[in-house]
């Protein structure tokens, strides 16, 4: 069959491949919802982008949880509160057995897959939660975390963030024992949110490759958490991924401009978020994006549509080739586009990108298999650092 069939053709034959595909999401922050009351991911809810029948319906094999908290809450609190989230994502997974499975490994999502179960992993977003001590970090590996995203939006201690004024001019002597741990224990090392020099500097200390488990292209939309294309192409080299983030503000210069252009519509979105939900941050997220929406509907900020998605993909696949392109929604955490308010919505990818030209193998790569590849080289760089010793 060619890019020539009838459209009907491409259609069937998207989704057939979708749904033959591990579809793996490496950045999802409902798991401040978990925390937040009663959300429980079983049944269908009417808000957010995540639940049990959306990703199925969407064909979403692996979904990699985020265990977030804002960079300013740090020491034994940051520690606290991770280990509540970390706790909250094996209790879904305890509470729901049938169809959603904790995974680990490369090798158990694909076991998971064959179960017909959902495989759930944790990232750790921000290297706050350590509180600056090896000993946490390998104790969130313990219970599963698979990767730690360097920092979040503010310094750590230890690593400079790509919206904070540089403090450690990239990674801290710390910093890079902290990269070096991480290759030891298996955690993939994400420099989503880091500095550029922060990235550098990972880059060159890390013996594994790296991910960006949520960010998109620089060259598309200059917001300072997307990669440049010389970043894309550095990150490939050494076999990384950039799992390109669905977050409006990250894909259309557009929305950024408009944004930038009035400064108050930004603020007056926070107010109502503050209003509508307090300090219950999975609520501020959920609520921020369907607020965003309604300023959008009122014609104050542009619409954004999800064909943009495919254009980061497209973009970083020239640059960085497509063994290096992932998917890392945001959802849950961000303002998703027009077309691709939640998991449902997946297969739609994979028939852009078909239409787009793409072959099936490169489409199945960039929905999940780079990613399994990332993580099963992580895996053997571990072995091999663990038998040196
Ligand atoms: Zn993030």
């Amino acid at each position: 069959m060619t890019a020539a069939s009838g459209g009907d053709d491409i259609e069937a034959r998207a989704r057939k491949l979708h749904f033959a595909s591990i579809v793996v999401d490496t950045h999802d922050d409902t798991t401040q919802r978990f925390l937040d009351g009663d959300f429980d991911l079983l049944p269908r809810n009417g808000s957010g982008s995540i639940d049990i029948p959306r990703m199925k319906e969407g064909g979403l094999g692996a979904i990699f949880f985020s265990i977030w908290i804002p960079s300013k809450i740090t020491g034994p609190d940051a520690v606290k509160r991770a280990l509540d989230q970390i706790d909250a994502v094996h209790e879904q997974t305890r509470k729901h057995p049938k169809e959603i499975t904790l995974a680990t490994t490369a090798a158990e999502i694909r076991e998971a897959r064959k179960d017909g179960k959902i495989a759930a992993l944790m990232g750790v977003e921000g290297g706050h939660m350590i509180a600056s001590d090896l000993t946490v970090l390998r104790s969130y590996a313990a219970l599963g975390v698979r990767y730690m995203t360097l920092t979040h939006s503010g310094n750590d201690e230890w690593a400079d963030s790509s919206t904070d004024k540089a403090a450690h001019n990239g990674l801290s002597d710390f910093g890079k024992d902290v990269v070096r741990e991480m290759n030891r224990l298996g955690m993939i090392v994400d420099i989503s949110h880091v500095s550029d020099k922060t990235f550098y500097d990972a880059l060159e200390v890390s013996k594994a490759p790296l991910i960006g488990s949520h960010s998109s292209c620089r060259a598309v939309c200059d917001a300072p958490r997307n990669m440049t294309d010389q970043m894309i192409k550095d990150l490939a080299t050494k076999g990384g991924v950039i799992q390109i983030n669905y977050h409006v503000g990250f894909l259309s210069q557009e929305f950024r401009d408009a944004e930038k252009a009035d400064p108050e519509i930004n603020k007056a979105i926070a107010a109502e978020v503050e209003k509508r939900c307090g300090d219950k941050e999975g609520c501020q997220l959920i609520e921020g994006d369907k607020i965003t929406r309604e300023y959008v509907d009122k014609g104050k900020l542009p619409r954004v549509d999800w064909t943009k998605i495919i254009e980061h993909i497209d973009h970083a696949v020239k640059i960085g080739g497509v063994e290096h392109v992932g998917l890392g929604s945001d959802f849950d955490g961000a303002n998703m586009p027009y077309g691709m308010e939640d998991a449902s919505k997946l297969p739609k990818i994979t028939e852009a990108l078909l239409r787009k030209g793409y072959s099936e193998g490169d489409v199945k790569k960039i929905l999940g298999e780079n990613t399994l590849r990332v993580m099963t080289e992580v895996e053997r760089v571990s072995r091999e650092m663990n038998a040196q010793r």
